[in-house]
């Protein structure tokens, strides 16, 4: 058992770029241990993740606003504050705000995430229907 206490490192948040569109910080919540990473994420209005998969999935927990999330072959679907994801292994998908609302998630990600091409502005505003 560990006890993982808020930020007792003093880590600073990060601002996302080379693998997310628009404005996204993330704020540690666990390093690394045992290929499990926790961030939380905070998505401005209109940004998102690139095209990306997980060695072994994820889990995203939406604690504010609301936003997508997009397997590929599938159509996006809506999340918002309160819902929880799983994604399983190899998934290739994006997630992020819509373009109305920020959203904050927990993701807790399971080995390593590879990342991919950027979600074209028309592949994302598809999810606005
Ligand atoms: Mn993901």
């Amino acid at each position: 058992m560990k006890v993982n206490h808020g930020n007792s490192s003093g880590a600073v948040s990060e601002q996302r770029t080379s693998t997310f569109t628009g404005v996204v910080w993330a704020d540690p919540v666990m390093a690394a241990t045992d290929g499990v990473t926790i961030n939380n994420v905070s998505f401005n209005p209109g940004a998102r993740t690139y095209w990306h998969f997980h060695e072994h999935g994820q889990t995203l927990y939406v604690s504010a606003g609301s936003g997508w999330i997009c397997v590929e072959g599938s159509e996006p679907q809506v999340i918002r504050q309160g819902d929880t994801v799983w994604i399983g292994p190899g998934e290739r998908h994006w997630h992020g705000a819509n373009t109305r609302n920020f959203m904050v998630h927990l993701a807790t990600s399971i080995g390593a995430t590879t990342w991919q091409e950027a979600v074209s502005d028309q592949d994302y505003l598809r999810s606005a229907g």
